[in-house]
């Protein structure tokens, strides 16, 4: 018998590949891209075959057999790998850590049954038999031009559709995807969207268009049963259009020919932890390698994209108007908080618009970004604040379960009786978050039927959904939420929008704190409005109480002038030498003590030489303490991205030698800095 050597990328935190080796005839060598069982740490481990190779520098007798090769599934493609190699690179990690977590767990477990089980599953689905669109409507003009365009086009090419809330952007999706599926024999899409409460209304219109089509889905909430099937569809080609969120960009899509990232601007396409990826930036990276069509949908694009759309490196498709005829933008006002003084965080005038959308049946949306009852307590005879014992901020309030909560740390405790430093006995809350909202609604409308959706209220698997339905149903007046809510939903009944408080975001250090309040305010005012009015009805109204009514953001906001807001926001980066103008890279380091993170960043700094390439002082996190350690970090800069990234790689290469105990990560483009 021949042998020949794997050479296996392993997801460890160590930066290499791994030799094997795998007897067998030179016919029946396994390929590039299958997945192979080995045993790495006395511990049998599925990896991905990267390369096949005749020799190996390992001496023979350290070299070990891999145990299987699962030769039932088809290999990962080079474009993929090269994807995987791509990101690995970019974000300097290793290849493995990319390459294997997104690959369902079940095809990672030495076992071979579950995939074969999973495979039997799949051959028994019905195929995408016919890609016959349903119940198309007619476009707008504006709508079907941007369709047509990007149904059509040729190689790589970038698209930004830039279509205000209600503008219709799913249909300009939908029927570029039905020009694709009918020209492409088996040509694969892939649509993205940032959250998983948005999957199901979208998967809705596209089960609904697209009946004879197999459609995948990838988010977190999957079974692991679920998960298999689904990631099997999508590497097999037998599904044709996948859906998910951030994660579903790794996935092995063997004839892809169309990307769609809807709400392109919104941070949740950022992996916050391990591989701190952009799913917008590598699927772009992925469209232009397999030189197809990228779609970047939204009313607030992010200022990098506004910025290539500028320079004309993205081709810039607008839809001005709704696409429902009768419904206009909704009317934004300012309500001055010094004047009409909030009882309970609602001004009189936004209680008065309450009661009139009660009376007509309508509903309306509260917008607060603060959950929980209060986000402290207090007293007010000595002082005392509620803090977290092992974080630099406070323990929420959480009234309904008699609860103290830290939104970082989890850490919980009951509702202290009297005060835990001078025994006074009433302990006041301070501030509003949504439960206190909700409470105060109710007493003021008894009758109401007012439903809260934040992170507490849909913890339950299904409960956001259910949540959602009833809104859409109509059994609901008055709907509360956080961020959960302004995204996205096409809430039909929708006329009132109030903003609460978004004033403590105006003042942030974060310098990307005024380009996210906008787009905030703009996709939450979006949800006001989107089926039109009644024959003589009132357009929709947003009412936003602030204490700084000649603030600009709040005039572009006022005006729904997103174009002049983002020149003036990418003005001010350039003169202050900002992204997109620049690139950063942040390392982080963690420690008990904040003097060791300090000093190994210290260290850091000074390890390597860097020129075109700025080093900032180590300084602490604004949040320094989460979970009984201290956080402290070191940005990079380079107004080149090809200097900044070598730099990186010779960094990583010296960082990964020095011995530390301080735990420390890198990433690169940051977004919270
Ligand atoms: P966006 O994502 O741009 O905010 P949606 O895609 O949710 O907007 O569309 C808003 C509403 O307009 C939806 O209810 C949709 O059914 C409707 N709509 C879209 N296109 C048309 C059209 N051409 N004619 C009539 N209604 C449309
Ligand atoms: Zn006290
Ligand atoms: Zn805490």
């Amino acid at each position: 018998m021949a042998h020949c050597i794997l050479k296996i990328a392993l997801d460890t935190p160590l930066n290499a590949v791994f030799d094997y080796r795998w007897t067998c005839e030179d016919i029946d060598r396994p390929q590039v891209g299958q997945f192979a069982l080995v045993s790495f740490a006395r511990r049998e481990m599925m990896g991905l075959i990267v390369e096949i190779a005749d020799h190996s520098d390992v001496p023979a007798d350290k070299l070990k057999d891999a145990l299987a090769v699962r030769t039932q599934l088809s290999p990962v493609s080079k474009q993929w790998l090269a994807l995987a190699g791509f990101a690995a690179d970019y974000y300097q990690r290793p290849l493995g850590e990319v390459a294997l977590p997104g690959v369902p767990k079940n095809v990672r477990v030495p076992k071979s049954v579950p995939l074969d089980n999973a495979l039997k599953k799949l051959a028994k689905l019905p195929d995408s038999h016919d890609p016959t669109p349903h119940n198309m409507p007619v476009l707008n003009a504006q709508q079907q031009a941007a369709a047509d365009f990007i149904g059509q086009a040729n190689g790589y090419q970038p698209v930004l559709l830039y279509g205000v809330t209600g503008s219709g952007k799913t249909e300009v999706y939908l029927q570029a995807c039905a020009e694709v599926l009918a020209r492409e024999a088996d040509g694969q899409i892939l649509i993205m969207v940032p959250e998983i409460n948005l999957t199901p209304q979208l998967e809705g219109n596209i089960r609904a268009r697209f009946p004879g089509v197999m459609l995948a889905t990838l988010h977190s909430s999957l079974s692991e049963g679920e998960r298999m099937l689904h990631w099997l569809a999508a590497h097999t080609g037998r599904a044709r259009i996948v859906l998910g969120t951030r994660l579903a960009i790794l996935a092995s899509l063997p004839h892809l020919k169309l990307i769609v990232i809807d709400e392109e601007h919104d941070p949740s396409y950022k992996q916050q932890e391990g591989l701190r990826y952009s799913a917008r930036d590598l699927a772009v990276w992925r469209a232009w390698q397999l030189k197809i069509p990228i779609v970047l949908g939204s009313a607030t694009p992010s200022l990098e994209t506004w910025h290539h759309a500028q320079a004309g490196r993205y081709t810039l498709l607008p839809l001005r108007e709704r696409a429902v005829k009768s419904a206009v933008l909704p009317q934004v006002k300012l309500i001055d908080m010094e004047r009409d003084k909030p009882r309970d965080g609602l001004t009189s005038s936004l209680v008065a618009a309450l009661k009139l959308r009660m009376e007509r049946g309508e509903q309306s949306l509260l917008f607060l970004n603060r959950r929980g009852y209060s986000p402290v307590i207090c007293c007010e005879s000595c002082g005392w604040v509620s803090d977290c014992k092992r974080c630099t901020s406070f323990m929420v309030l959480h009234k309904g379960e008699y609860k103290l909560r830290c939104h970082h740390c989890s850490l919980e405790m009951r509702i202290p009786r009297h005060c835990p430093t001078c025994g006074n006995i009433d302990l006041q809350p301070v501030g509003r978050g949504t439960q206190r909202v909700e409470e105060g609604l109710q007493a003021m409308f008894p009758e109401a039927r007012i439903l809260r959706i934040d992170a507490d209220s849909t913890r339950r698997k299904g409960s956001a959904q259910e949540a959602f339905d009833t809104v859409h149903r109509g059994d609901v007046d008055i709907l509360i939420g956080t961020q959960m809510v302004a995204k996205g939903h096409d809430f039909k009944k929708l006329t009132l929008v109030g903003i609460m408080n978004p004033d403590t975001a105006l003042f942030s250090q974060d310098y990307r704190a005024s380009e996210r309040l906008f787009a905030q305010l703009m996709q939450v005012a979006g949800r006001a409005g989107r089926a039109g009015q009644a024959e003589g009805g009132s357009a929709a109204e947003v009412l936003i109480q602030t204490r700084y009514m000649q603030h600009p953001l709040y005039s572009a906001v006022v005006s729904h002038d997103y174009d002049r807001f983002a020149s003036s926001l990418l003005q001010e980066r350039q003169q202050a030498a900002l992204p997109p103008y620049l690139f950063q890279a942040l390392l982080r380091a963690e420690a008990p003590e904040l003097a060791n993170a300090l000093a190994f960043l210290a260290q850091a700094r000074d390890c390597v030489e860097h020129p075109g390439v700025t080093i900032n002082d180590p300084i602490p996190m604004s949040m320094t303490r989460v979970h009984n350690v201290d956080r402290a970090q070191l940005l990079v800069e380079s107004p080149s991205r090809p200097a900044l990234q070598a730099f990186l790689r010779e960094w990583m290469h010296v960082l990964r030698d020095m011995k530390t105990r301080v735990k420390w990560s890198l990433e690169v483009d940051p977004l919270d800095i």
